[in-house]
């Protein structure tokens, strides 16, 4: 499902946001390091496809 967008704050992962709850990589996500809105990065792959 499509979501906000939101990004991790950790800084060894990759540079992208992603804007559905059901990406695999988005769900690896810590709610710890889940912050809301794009920070300036790209489209997650995943979520692109989506
Ligand atoms: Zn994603």
């Amino acid at each position: 499902m499509k979501v906000g967008s939101y990004y991790s704050t950790n800084d060894s992962d990759p540079d992208v946001y992603h804007n559905h709850d059901d990406c695999p990589t988005g769900q690896q996500i810590p709610l710890a390091n889940r912050a809301s809105g794009t920070n300036g990065y790209r489209l997650c792959e995943q979520c692109a496809k989506k």
